[in-house]
């Protein structure tokens, strides 16, 4: 099909990125905004915007049907989802397609079963990817719990099978907590996302998060990008991101991407996917796949050279990827900060007016944000302001422009973590590359305490 127009589905950085590619390949596109977001940077450069609610994002940006009826008036050919939202929503994607419009992301039935958690670990035994020891499915009781702990080994993990963000995830360190990791992670997950359905896996000491980014056309073709370390993060969520990960080899890499193309073309997969492991004493354990593009794709991008959502369109279109595995190259490495509004102590949400907004530049520098002086960040979203993305030649290289970049970039008015990722990126050990998942947390613990 040919895509003239694409309605994007979303609000802030990520819908200026989706904006952007489509522009460069000379497709128009359908800003759709709450009225909180009436004077926001993606409705001011789309060519045409529709408003679709009111602030709450159950109202506007999760509500299908004012979405699908926006497309139909401007006459949109596809939507784009972004991240968040309904990016991950098997019964959206449906919809889309539905009512003949393109869905630029896979198919419905795989956002399904990789949404669940259980569902994807087992289909990720079945084609040969190594997971992480735990439950086989859903724990029926806290009896089942119990015998599945004491043949896995304490600590362990119970986490929700609809799980995201983090949430429904409590670790039971011995026998004795494992009543209370139960009782806790089911009421969280329930209150989460209405399921209290949950797995259980050994709780790994000191991981790496190390993920894979593959696109997969309609023609049976699927490639990999390589991979992303996502270990820093506070909560299970990422702050910082780089590719490729300090610790992995060349050919660990193209193991693991091989393995990973075979799995996802035996699936029979389409579009964007990034499947998360835990890395840990050389060997990657499978947690979770996304079906879409994520946050932390700009650093692919850099690396590869690739634009990834251009590649998302042309896929939806129905082109072939045109490019085979060994086209694809690396080049240096790249590393992004997640600049959030935010306390950078407390991390308690800062909205408000930005009075002034300066993005640094230079060779190598990326920023995705959609702030503007002026511009009044609402309350009712995300608190991810801006992206500032950095390439360098060697990973020394990129960390020597990271903070000369972190020290040019100016968000005043409201509070960011700029000078949290300031500090993190002046430190030894980060620079060293010498971190695992929990590194970030006792890091920031200790800035507190340093006051
Ligand atoms: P969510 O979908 O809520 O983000 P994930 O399964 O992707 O949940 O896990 C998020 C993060 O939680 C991981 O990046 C890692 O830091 C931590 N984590 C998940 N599973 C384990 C485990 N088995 N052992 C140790 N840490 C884990």
């Amino acid at each position: 099909m040919h895509i003239r127009k694409v309605l994007i589905a979303n609000r802030g950085e990520i819908a200026l990125r989706v904006h952007r590619a489509c522009q460069e390949m000379g497709i128009q596109t359908v800003a759709v905004h709450s009225t909180a977001d009436n004077t926001a940077m993606h409705v001011r450069l789309a060519d045409e915007s529709v408003c679709i609610g009111p602030p709450p994002a159950r109202d506007s940006y999760l509500n299908m049907a004012a979405i699908i009826s926006a497309a139909a008036i401007t006459g949109a050919d596809a939507i784009h989802p972004g991240y968040g939202f309904l990016s991950e929503n098997a019964s959206f994607a449906e919809m889309v397609e539905a009512h003949g419009l393109a869905f630029i992301g896979p198919r419905p039935e795989h956002i399904r079963m990789m949404g669940d958690k259980i569902a994807a670990k087992d289909a990720m035994r079945r084609l040969g990817v190594p997971l992480v020891p735990g439950s086989m499915g859903a724990l029926e009781s806290l009896d089942e719990a119990r015998a599945v702990a004491d043949e896995i080994k304490y600590p362990v993990l119970i986490k929700a099978a609809a799980g995201g963000g983090g949430r429904g995830m409590k670790v039971a360190r011995s026998a004795e907590e494992l009543e209370e990791a139960w009782r806790v992670a089911r009421t969280e997950a329930k209150a989460a996302f209405g399921d209290d359905s949950v797995y259980m896996e050994k709780y790994l000491d000191r991981p790496r998060h190390i993920e894979l980014q593959v696109l997969a056309d309609t023609h049976g073709n699927v490639v990999h990008f390589g991979e992303r370390d996502c270990s820093l993060q506070r909560r299970h969520q990422k702050l910082v991101e780089e590719a490729g990960s300090p610790v992995l080899s060349a050919e660990e890499r193209d193991k693991l991407g091989a393995n990973v193309t075979r799995a996802l073309k035996e699936l029979g997969y389409r579009n964007a996917g990034t499947l998360e492991f835990l890395w840990q004493d050389g060997q990657f354990a499978f947690i979770e796949m996304n079906t879409r593009l994520q946050v932390e794709h700009p650093v692919t991008e850099m690396v590869c050279g690739v634009d990834l959502v251009k590649e998302q369109v042309r896929i939806a279109a129905g082109e072939p990827l045109g490019y085979g595995q060994d086209e694809i190259r690396f080049n240096g490495h790249a590393i992004e900060c997640r600049i959030t509004a935010e306390d950078p102590e407390t991390f308690a949400p800062s909205p408000g007016r930005v009075n002034m907004y300066h993005a640094p530049g230079g060779l190598g520098v990326r920023v995705d944000s959609a702030l503007y002086s002026g511009y009044v960040v609402p309350p009712h979203y995300d608190s991810l302001v801006a992206k500032l993305v950095v390439h360098g030649g060697t990973r020394a290289e990129a960390i020597a422009r990271l903070r000369r970049a972190l020290a040019e970039m100016v968000v005043s008015g409201i509070r960011t973590t700029l000078p949290l990722h300031q500090q993190i990126v002046a430190d030894p050990e980060f620079q060293a590359g010498d971190y695992t998942i929990h590194w970030l947390e006792r890091f920031v613990a200790r800035m507190r305490a340093d006051g």
